[in-house]
């Protein structure tokens, strides 16, 4: 392996639990890898991380050695996931600088409850495309353990990104009929009304998730995932069913 010296790493103790070498489905436009942080302060009955949203106690990667693998990528790697968990609980702007020094494009997934860190991460420069989980209408995030506080940040991330559309985003649902009804479609639509992009994903079920008992069942047909891509069409831009 080559070295990196010309980038300083600290010794702080790096927020990486784990690494994906490569994706070419995460990020728009991009050959990937993707960054994973522990620990999440919503608990999502489907979520599929449930091993990475336990307390923040796992082992993490050396930065050190992330930094010298992205430098050896740079070329074959253009862009650079940072996923979880929930990034966001952690201060991740010096690694970010450091990412972006080596000149990676970064893409940010959040579920939008904390605006105040990550926002200034967009205003700085060190995030190029944010992936912002909307789970359910606002109303509803209590189902996805949310408190007032993680709510109101939802609500001010979403904002964030329909009153910028220079920047690069896409809001993210995944459905399933235990928490998304036909009814909560038309409220996501006009909630997001006017944004750019909406990915629609259908829960895939497995023994794995947070609450297994919870998401049991059929989850929505083909035909009625285009139903509902048909009624966001009426508010946002694009919208898309993945899976
Ligand atoms: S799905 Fe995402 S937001 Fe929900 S508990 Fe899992 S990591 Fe957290």
């Amino acid at each position: 392996m080559g070295k990196i010296i010309s980038i300083p790493a600290s010794d702080r103790p790096c927020p990486i639990q784990d690494l994906q070498l490569f994706t070419v489905v995460d990020y728009p436009g991009h050959v990937a890898c993707t960054l994973f942080t522990a620990g999440c302060n919503l608990r999502c009955p489907y979520c599929h991380n449930a091993d990475l949203i336990a307390p923040d106690d796992l082992p993490r990667i050396d930065e050190t050695h992330l930094l010298e693998f992205l430098k050896e990528r740079k070329g074959l790697l253009t862009g650079v996931c940072i996923t979880g968990g929930e990034p966001t609980l952690h201060e991740l702007a010096p690694l970010l600088e450091l990412i972006k020094h080596l000149g990676y494009n970064i893409k940010l997934d959040t579920n939008g409850t904390r605006p105040k860190r990550w926002i200034p991460w967009v205003q700085e420069g060190l995030i190029d495309y944010v992936a912002m989980d909307v789970k359910v209408p606002l109303e509803k995030y209590g189902h996805m353990g949310a408190t007032e506080t993680d709510k109101e940040g939802v609500a001010q991330s979403a904002a964030f990104l329909l009153s910028n559309p220079d920047f690069s985003y896409e809001f993210r649902a995944t459905i399933h009929p235990n928490w998304f009804s036909r009814d909560d479609v038309k409220r996501i639509g006009q909630w997001l009304a006017g944004a750019k992009r909406l990915a629609l994903q259908p829960f895939t079920p497995s023994e794995k998730v947070l609450a297994p008992d919870l998401c049991r069942g059929l989850g929505y047909s083909k035909k009625s995932l285009l139903e509902f891509k048909n009624i966001l069409q009426n508010t946002i831009y694009e919208v898309s069913v993945r899976g």
